[in-house]
């Protein structure tokens, strides 16, 4: 596909140069072969007492030797326009597509890897309610239980669609964001006390060192951003771990720090986690924490939106550090 619209594309490029250039090489034949012809008579005029010499359609053969030698070179200058801006034209037309075919590859693989996504929890309910259907004898309590795998699955389809929607959102390069100045540390601590119950779950501590700085940002965007990071931090935790999150400020930047001390992640994964749909193994086969690998390639599309940055620190078994970085508000 990309191939023929690259090629169309250099047709119609080639198409314009040179019908451009036909008519002006018309342009340029009709002016010179008519300067050419009444110099020539011009000439004819002068000669005339030497007739006998120069007889008369000497003249004209110079005339159509002249014109000829204008008409061949002309179309050498044609061909050679043509070569040229072909192969320019096939140049700048893989260049115009590329970042076109890019996205297009893009979004095939996102339509692939978000169909494999939904094929799991489908699969699921499909095979279960298959079986009980099968079963001759089947008992409330058993349907009921069945009720209720369902709706697990049924809810992992809702929060993989939410997160769908949500990357869709912050990827769109239209998107403008609404900007307002508040408190990152009051963001930060509204984003602490809604996870703290999961982290109670797996008995996580929370320490803070919150600084009060004010950003301009847009704050839902900022929330769900901190929120993928600590809720990260207590995914990946040990149990009875501890999350240490920390806002400080230097020059014109506040700096938000989720660090933990939980499985950590391999030198090779780090530079492919913000990549959509990846996880590491570690985090799927060691800590079966649920995840679609979708997390970061949002936070980090916040972060762009936003004119921030994240960066990460971690060593494999140890722990990691995201550190968020942000334009603060004077
Ligand atoms: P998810 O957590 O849903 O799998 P994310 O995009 O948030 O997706 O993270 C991508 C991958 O990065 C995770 O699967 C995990 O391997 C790794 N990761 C992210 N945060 C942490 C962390 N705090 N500690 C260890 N690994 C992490």
């Amino acid at each position: 596909m990309f191939r023929s619209a690259r090629i169309k594309l250099t047709l119609y490029y080639l198409f314009i140069i040179m019908v451009i250039s036909l008519l002006f090489s018309g342009v340029v034949y009709r002016g010179v072969t008519f300067e050419i012809e009444r110099g020539v008579r011009r000439q004819a005029v002068r000669m005339m007492p030497f007739d006998e010499f120069f007889p008369n359609d000497i003249h004209e053969e110079i005339i159509t030797e002249a014109k000829q030698r204008v008409a061949l070179e002309l179309v050498i200058i044609n061909f050679c326009i043509f070569i040229v801006s072909g192969t320019a034209g096939y140049f700048l037309a893989g260049k115009t597509l590329k970042p076109i075919a890019e996205m297009v590859d893009e979004q095939k693989q996102f339509v692939a890897d978000a169909s494999h996504e939904l094929r799991t929890p489908l699969t699921a309910i499909k095979t279960e309610n298959e079986v009980a259907l099968r079963d001759k004898k089947l008992d409330l309590k058993f349907a009921r239980e069945l009720i209720k795998s369902n709706l697990e699955e049924i809810n992992n389809l809702k929060s993989l669609t939410d997160y769908f929607l949500t990357l869709s959102k912050y990827q769109d390069a239209n998107t403008k964001l609404q900007n307002e100045v508040f408190d990152l540390s009051r963001a930060l601590q509204e984003v602490i006390n809604r996870l703290k119950p999961m982290a109670r779950v797996k008995n996580i501590e929370f320490s803070t060192k919150l600084d009060s700085v004010k950003v301009r940002a847009n704050k839902i965007s900022i929330i769900e951003l901190i929120t993928i990071l600590v809720d990260n931090a207590i995914k990946y935790s040990h149990e009875n771990g501890e999350v240490k999150v920390e806002i400080t400020h230097k020059n014109n930047t506040a700096i938000l720090k989720v660090e933990d001390f939980g499985v950590g992640i391999k030198a090779e994964d780090i530079g492919l986690i913000f990549n959509r749909f990846y996880r590491a193994d570690s985090s799927r086969t060691k800590n079966q924490a649920v995840g679609y690998g979708l997390g970061l390639s949002i936070a980090k599309s916040i972060a762009d939106l936003n004119c921030g940055k994240i960066v990460v620190n971690s060593t494999f078994g140890k722990g990691s550090t995201f550190t968020f970085f942000l334009p603060s508000h004077a």
